[in-house]
């Protein structure tokens, strides 16, 4: 079942429910909703009092006659509990080892005192977005360790902790008559996960509990509703994270180094990468053996993993070398930040990365006919934005890819369209054109030259010249994303919020 990633609560099987928050960063989270008759299991409260408040009447609006007698808290994460306090009268249920942080945990304090205080930009920006204030921690009534059975009217909810993953109290729920699995956050989707005090290992190892489970549809604790091939991703990008982990530590490399040096090739979709950091940190905890690097000090580090090697020279400066020579890039730029086609540029902020190659004016003096012709060439617009896509996708580059998400949005790739670009020319939604494309950039990738059979597809399809054209386009952007991601350029804070 196709589900809309939009806010509110969205029935995903017969009486049974996901209440969503996009975009799913940093404390948007989801819960579930198990119904039968007038007895109803809710999985997770919100973040804080006001947005559970929100998630308790939407479900008051939809399902009025329903009572949540039971809460279930996936693990000790504020934005799956805070707003316990909600549901006075219900029995709330945790895996011991989440209760026993739940009992110790001060941290809404923290976030709801006021004045500045030193914190990581994530936390001061968790600060500025949610409202903290008012919660008065209502803990679990009722633990358990291994399985436990529920019973909901007439059905069955399956509790299995598999703690030491994401958290050491981490709690699936499983829903067998819906084939429905809340996942809480044994699953990320849309940005890199937070491994806190579970261990990677674990991890991957509840990535195949949930594979061999009898559920299709799939609710993260943190973005839209999915199926058992989006886990098999996020397993492949865990121990992606592993074996990178076990290298850079091996080689000495500090884990801010190795968060930086991580290629991020097949995973520039994801958002939040500076949790690259905290993953890290994990797998190097576990080979040291010390319980070193302690979480606090890797959240100190968060802030420096996007420090760019070459800043962006001042926008004034380049602004008048684009001016001066980017002729046919005007356009792409405006569409960059919504504008209309018509008048000048000045008073456009000029992207990162024309401002970081703007250090050597001749060389953006060069590249910049060069990106013109190729926007404004003869590849159709929506080709050209899939190529790059696809191109930024293999190259690494959440830059590339952010821009990029922006401009196909604008030349006609749908936001499914899109979200598939990761998956690649063997996605069965593709239709021939788009999969000889997709194909073409991911040969050029892996072999640096296109296959007979790619070839000919593609000169069926296309006159020569386009086809040369779509050559330069693919090595332009991996040179451009080669850059991007050496100099670490930082996406420009104007895309920041963009949908990945
Ligand atoms: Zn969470």
């Amino acid at each position: 079942m196709d589900v809309p990633y939009s806010l509110g609560l969205h029935e995903i099987a017969p009486d049974t429910y996901a209440y969503l928050q996009p975009d799913g960063s940093w404390g948007l989270s989801n819960a579930g909703l198990i119904v039968s008759g007038d007895e109803a299991v809710l999985v997770d409260t919100l973040f804080t009092v006001p947005l559970t408040r929100d998630l308790l009447a939407a479900v008051d609006e939809a399902l009025p006659h329903v009572t949540i007698g039971t809460l279930v808290n996936s693990h000790n994460d504020g934005d799956h509990w805070w707003g316990n306090q909600l549901l006075p009268d219900a029995e709330i249920i945790a895996s011991e080892a989440a209760a026993a942080d739940m009992r110790g945990e001060h941290l809404h304090a923290v976030l709801a005192a006021p004045g500045d205080l030193p914190l990581p930009r994530v936390v001061q920006r968790m600060r500025k977005v949610f409202d903290f204030s008012g919660i008065t921690p209502n803990l679990p009534s009722r633990t358990f360790s291994g399985e436990l059975e529920l019973t909901v009217g007439r059905r069955t909810v399956r509790l299995i902790e598999v703690g030491y993953a994401h958290t050491r109290g981490d709690v699936l729920v499983h829903v067998p008559d819906a084939g429905v699995l809340f996942t809480g956050d044994l699953l990320f989707i849309g940005g890199h996960p937070v491994v806190h005090s579970g261990r990677i290992g674990n991890w991957i190892a509840a990535c195949d509990l949930i594979l061999g489970l009898d559920a299709e549809t799939i609710v993260p604790g943190h973005g839209p509703v999915v199926g058992k091939a989006e886990v098999r991703r996020f397993r492949t990008y865990l121990e992606r994270v592993r074996e990178h982990g076990v290298s850079a530590h091996g080689a000495g490399l500090s884990v801010l180094e190795a968060a930086r040096e991580m290629d991020l090739a097949g995973f520039t979709d994801l958002a939040d990468p500076e949790r690259l950091v905290l993953n890290l940190g994990a797998v190097y905890r576990e080979l040291n053996g010390d319980g070193t690097p302690g979480e606090l000090d890797l959240m100190v580090l968060l802030d420096e993993f996007d420090e760019p090697r070459l800043a962006p020279r001042p926008a004034a400066k380049v602004a008048g070398d684009v001016l001066a020579l980017a002729g046919g890039l005007e356009s792409t730029v405006r569409q960059l930040f919504g504008g209309g086609d018509a008048g000048p540029l000045e008073g456009f902020p000029v992207p990162n990365v024309l401002a970081v190659i703007g250090h050597h004016p001749d060389l953006l003096a060069h590249l910049a006919p060069l990106l013109a012709q190729l926007n404004q060439g003869l590849i159709p617009p929506r080709a050209r934005e899939l190529a790059i896509l696809r191109t930024a996708h293999r190259s690494g580059s959440p830059y590339e890819w952010r821009h990029h998400v922006r401009l196909g949005a604008l030349v006609g790739l749908t936001g499914p369209e899109i979200a598939r670009v990761p998956a690649g020319p063997d996605h069965p939604g593709w239709n021939e054109d788009d999969r000889t494309l997709l194909r073409a950039v991911d040969e050029l990738h892996d072999a640096h030259a296109l296959s007979t059979g790619t070839w000919q597809a593609l000169v069926a399809r296309h006159r020569e010249p386009q086809v040369l054209e779509l050559l330069a386009l693919v090595g332009t952007y991996r040179m451009i994303a080669g850059i991007l991601n050496s100099c670490r350029v930082p996406i420009d804070p104007w895309l920041a919020g963009a949908a990945a």
